[in-house]
């Protein structure tokens, strides 16, 4: 099922203390008439993941997600988080693939594509992200580049596993800058993501499958870009640290209704 979603990537920000005040006033203010039917979650660093989930164990619509996890279930991996361990926490979702991931911890495709595998395996909803460089935009690339890092990393899995898989489009160059990819440029790349979804699989998977936008998504600009027929919420960095702001992304998305 095609669910929308707007989730936060908290990156490396909050302390304990931070992070819960930040879900607390998130799941006071979060109202069902905000909320509407958003699938909201939220990805805080590793550290304060039970405190998170434990402060939303009751009266809340509010999922968590981590923003790693490692591929393989145990052993000599020093600084690593297994899918295992962030499932015996109760977390619901793992972002995976971003490209911050990508760049500074040179996370390949394959390595995503184990990561993914391990999330499914461990029944953490994978938030797998994609997303193009600048340069790669510029030379015109972008197609082939999302189609590789999808190909790569999501076509290895049965109809059934895919389906549990959420796509994150984040146009690199958007993300933590300020620039924002223009409401028709992520329709044209969601659009993109969907077909080759159903090339690979069917229709009916590729429309049913979740794919959001990352980069630079506002409270003055969510609105415009989930308004788009295959832009099914957000994944949000820099607005998702204020209560306010991230309230307001998920009160966009209303636009669907
Ligand atoms: C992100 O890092 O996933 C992201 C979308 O960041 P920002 O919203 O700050 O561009």
């Amino acid at each position: 099922m095609r669910y929308f979603i707007v989730a936060g990537n908290w990156k490396m920000n909050k302390t304990v203390d931070e992070a819960v005040a930040l879900v607390e006033e998130l799941n006071q203010k979060l109202t069902p008439e905000l909320q509407g039917e958003a699938n909201v979650i939220v990805a805080p660093p590793y550290v304060v993941l039970p405190q998170v989930i434990s402060s939303l164990w009751e009266n809340s619509n509010i999922s968590v997600a981590a923003q790693n996890c490692h591929q393989n279930e145990s052993g000599a991996y020093t600084g690593e988080v297994s899918a295992q361990m962030l499932k015996a926490i109760e977390a619901d979702a793992v972002i995976i693939g971003h490209s911050e991931r990508r760049e500074y911890f040179k996370e390949s495709n394959a390595d995503i594509a184990a990561k993914v595998d391990a999330a499914i395996a461990n029944e953490l909803v994978p938030i797998f992200c994609c997303g193009e460089v600048l340069e790669e935009r510029k030379a015109g690339e972008h197609f082939n580049v999302i189609k590789t890092q999808i190909e790569e990393s999501l076509f290895h899995l049965t109809e059934g596993a895919f389906s549990k898989v959420v796509v994150a489009y984040e146009p690199v160059w958007a993300i933590g800058t300020g620039e924002t990819a223009t409401p028709e440029q992520a329709q044209e790349i969601h659009a993109f993501i969907r077909g080759i979804i159903a090339e690979q699989y069917n229709q009916q998977i590729a429309d049913d499958t979740s794919i959001l936008y990352g980069g630079s998504c506002k409270p003055g600009n969510a609105k415009d870009l989930f308004a788009n027929p295959d832009v099914d919420g957000g994944l949000i960095g820099g607005a998702s640290l204020k209560a306010d702001d991230f309230i307001a992304i998920v009160e966009a998305l209303k636009v669907k209704s």
